[in-house]
């Protein structure tokens, strides 16, 4: 069982998701954490992964490493978004059953299901239909790292897990325009359009996809929840069950920023997926549910936002 000695290693404890997870296990006490920042170790190398782990020899490991991105980045970048991935995850998910890790926690991401699964999305819809385009190179290394995890479970018994988290959002989030994702992207452009005084904001698409937002405490405060109490080869969805349409977000985001411009749509841009709702039944069952509220969780970000400048 980890414990506050155990040696935790967060793999991509810079990003969005690793910084969260290193909060949350310091909130909790866990003092013994390894962390190797992309200077030091390339993931994507497999002898120097393999030297790190033989050397480090973590007791548990959260996966939190990979190469992200918004809709453009993924529909750009094809080649690195699936070889990046697929190798960061096969190298740390071989290297940490090779080294005698006790458990693993792989975090894969909602873009792994169907583009027309039924909605709430459950577990059981993996691999059951066509995945949406401008992201298939993303889903599809994170569904080889799902398989990954079963199959290293299957023939060598190791204790690997694996969570599928909604669309995420907060502090530590790229903010980059060409590689953002839609949330931390509007709210950049509102707070810009704010203090330039412009008339208005241009938001991709429709308006009307809809999507699920869950801030990244949240997500890390299951990540830890589910590494002490979940053992079982079945991927366990994590969201808010409720999601909303980017024309809501906007404004959402625009009452946060005090941005009172208008809202133009240019559907030129790609929509992406209709919709991506999670269903969370599972993970309830486990006994988690998230508490961060969307309003409060952008005010929240929003704030940070204003310090990190
Ligand atoms: P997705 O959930 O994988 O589609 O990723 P995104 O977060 O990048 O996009 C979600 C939705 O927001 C898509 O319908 C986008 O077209 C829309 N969107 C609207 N404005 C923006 C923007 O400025 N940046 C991004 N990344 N998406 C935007």
């Amino acid at each position: 069982m980890m414990d506050t000695t155990s040696r935790i290693f967060v793999a991509g404890h810079r990003g969005l998701v690793g910084s969260a997870i290193v909060r949350r296990l310091q909130s909790e006490g866990y003092g013994n954490l390894l962390l190797a920042g992309r200077d030091c170790l390339d993931l994507r190398d497999n002898t120097a992964v393999d030297r790190w782990f033989a050397t480090e020899r973590p007791d548990y490991v959260f996966l939190a490493a990979a190469k992200v991105g918004g809709i453009l980045a993924n529909d750009t970048y094809p080649a690195e978004f699936l070889n990046d991935n697929l190798r960061i995850q096969s190298n740390v998910i071989d290297s940490a059953w090779r080294h005698g890790a006790r458990k693993l926690e792989f975090l894969g991401s909602s873009c792994i299901y169907p583009r027309f699964a039924p909605q709430p999305i459950r577990e059981d819809s993996l691999l059951t239909g066509p995945l949406e385009p401008t992201n298939e190179w993303y889903a599809i290394a994170k569904i080889a790292g799902i398989k990954m995890a079963q199959a290293y479970r299957k023939q060598y018994g190791f204790s690997a897990i694996s969570l599928m988290p909604t669309n995420l959002y907060g502090p530590g989030d790229n903010f980059d325009l060409a590689g953002s994702h839609v949330l931390p992207a509007l709210m950049r452009k509102f707070h810009e359009a704010r203090l330039a005084g412009s008339p208005e904001v241009t938001v991709w698409g429709t308006g009307t996809p809809r999507r699920e937002f869950l801030h990244v405490d949240d997500l890390a405060e299951a990540a830890v929840f589910l590494m002490r109490t979940y053992d079982s080869p079945e991927i366990v969805n994590v969201g808010t069950g409720s999601d909303v349409t980017i024309a809501e977000l906007a404004s959402m985001v625009a009452r946060a920023v005090g941005y009172g411009g208008r809202i133009v749509y240019d559907s030129s841009k790609p929509d992406g997926t209709p919709r991506k709702l999670l269903d969370v039944s599972r993970l309830h069952s486990l006994g988690w549910k998230a508490s961060i509220e969307l309003e409060q969780g952008i005010a929240s970000t929003y704030r940070w936002y204003l310090t990190r400048r």
